[in-house]
């Protein structure tokens, strides 16, 4: 299939030796023959997206940055794919160092999506990203899944333009150790596959508590209070599904700033995405699930404040990157000061990566901290807590003497869109002229609160648009922790 495909699709930066993927094949088949299985995914092709360090494999970001860098060790979660007898097949392209929805942003062109093969000439439509690579390398039946990173969206938006599963799991839950950092508070980990049975696979042998992450958070709270409520196996009966009466709306943008928002944004979710969604609800309720309209009104602050935390923690990280400690020295310059610093962060940045770069260092200087990191920061706090007081389930992060504060009349799931539209054609999005930066950011606006909030997430196929035949995702989201009955609905609606 990557032969087949991948000189069109573009998923991947750089593919394992073929000699030595057949032979570990050989040893997995060998294995499973004697009833020696190393694992339950022995003998699994999975790709990797290409910020998780691999010690065969260049780790690159997608960026001219790391270009050549090649890791000494493998991170944590490509170590127990490894472990689980997987068979890896390859780095997937992305956009440069996570920044982006779309994979265009990356040193190593862009990747198409291959949900129809016969667009892939002419009129591709992009992948969605930043896992855009991991999402189109999973569509096209390159391998069984993907690795992917979501920090506000990026494994659920590019599942959702590519019409596969893609699971962010809670913040804290897989190992971010040797995930190359681009908001530490808000990476995670996530999962891309064609069926939430196959996600659930692969998420079971990720989900290890990690001493080599101190943000990894011990098993034993995600068992604390796992089943308040007993799952039944094929139907929805006691569980109860909201629906966010705000619809996560945009038009907050208007009223918050002089300038006129509405004449850069789609201010409406597309026809399409709300009649699935309609009928997305409709299907859970005749499974059982009982429907309720749930408000979350800090929501709707969600996307400027992500867009305030995330660069802010971004050119942080990124400061690094000086041809001195990391990163590819610029070789045009003799100088030992600043100069080589500054030609080899403008050699090895793209735009978009500078653009963020830019942002944070602003929202970060003494004159704006107050004004726009700290308000983000109250906003995020928010979030948190209208999620809190939606679910039945406490969080179990808020410790032990809050978990009887559940909310009684609370929901165990909620029900939203992923994207505002279908995949948009690459022309579309890399025609600069008439488009501005910040019209690429309103993209993640269904995915961010619950990456600001740490809760797991799921965006489904649940359907085709009529208008154009492309794939629609839905997303599903939970009380941080409850990853079991996220999935177990999840498979209900697939
Ligand atoms: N599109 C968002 C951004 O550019 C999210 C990216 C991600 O989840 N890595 O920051």
């Amino acid at each position: 299939r990557i032969k087949l495909y991948d000189d069109h699709v573009n998923a991947f930066v750089e593919i394992s030796e073929k000699d030595k993927v057949r032979k570990l094949a050989e040893q997995s088949g060998k294995r499973i023959r004697d009833g020696n299985k190393k694992g339950p995914l022995d003998g699994i092709p999975i790709a990797i997206k290409d910020n998780f360090c691999t010690s065969e494999l260049k780790t690159t970001c997608a960026s001219a940055m790391l270009k050549d860098f090649q890791s000494p060790f493998n991170a944590t979660v490509v170590e127990l794919l490894i472990n689980s007898g997987a068979i890896i097949l390859g780095k997937t392209n992305m956009d440069e160092f996570g920044m982006g929805s779309e994979t265009i942003h990356s040193h190593f062109g862009k990747t198409r999506n291959p949900y129809h093969i016969q667009d892939l000439k002419d009129g591709a439509r992009i992948a969605g990203g930043s896992s855009g690579g991991s999402a189109a390398s999973v569509a096209s039946g390159m391998c069984f899944a993907a690795l992917g990173s979501d920090t506000g969206g990026s494994v659920r938006l590019p599942a959702s333009y590519c019409g596969v599963v893609g699971f962010k799991p809670s913040y804290g839950r897989c190992s971010r150790w040797g995930l190359v950092a681009y908001a530490n508070s808000l990476d995670t980990v996530g999962i891309l596959a064609r069926t939430v049975e196959d996600a659930r696979l692969v998420y079971n042998v990720l989900s290890i508590y990690d001493e080599k992450d101190t943000t990894s958070i011990p098993s034993e709270i995600f068992q604390q209070d796992s089943s308040h409520i007993p799952i039944c196996a094929d139907n929805l009966t006691n569980i109860r599904v909201g629906v966010p009466e705000t619809n996560f709306s945009l038009l907050v943008f208007e009223k918050s700033c002089k300038i006129d928002w509405q004449s850069y944004f789609v201010s409406e979710l597309d026809t399409t995405i709300v009649t699935l969604w309609n009928k997305a609800i409709d299907y859970l309720n005749r499974r059982g699930a009982t429907i309720i309209p749930v408000s979350c009104p800090s929501t709707q602050y969600a996307l400027p404040a992500y867009y305030i935390l995330a660069p802010a923690e971004a050119s942080s990280n990124l400061a690094r990157y000086d041809g001195i400690r990391y990163g590819s020295r610029c070789d045009n310059v003799t100088e030992t000061d600043e100069t080589l610093y500054v030609a080899t962060r403008d050699e090895g940045f793209g735009e978009e990566v500078k653009r963020r770069i830019i942002l944070g260092t602003y929202t970060l200087t003494e004159g704006s901290y107050l004004n726009c990191f700290l308000q983000a920061q109250k906003v995020r706090q928010l979030i948190q807590t209208d999620f809190d007081a939606v679910f039945t389930k406490a969080n179990p992060l808020n410790g032990l003497h809050h978990t009887d504060k559940k909310a009684p009349d609370g929901v165990d799931v909620l029900i939203t869109p992923v994207t505002i539209s279908t995949a948009p054609k690459i022309t579309e999005v890399t025609n600069t002229e008439g488009r501005n930066a910040v019209e690429a950011y309103v993209n993640d606006v269904m995915t961010i609160p619950a990456s600001l909030a740490g809760i797991p997430a799921i965006s489904i196929p649940f359907g085709i648009s009529p208008k154009d035949g492309y794939p629609v995702g839905l997303q599903l989201l939970a009380q941080y922790g409850d990853e079991q009955r996220l999935l177990h609905v999840a498979s209900i609606l697939e």
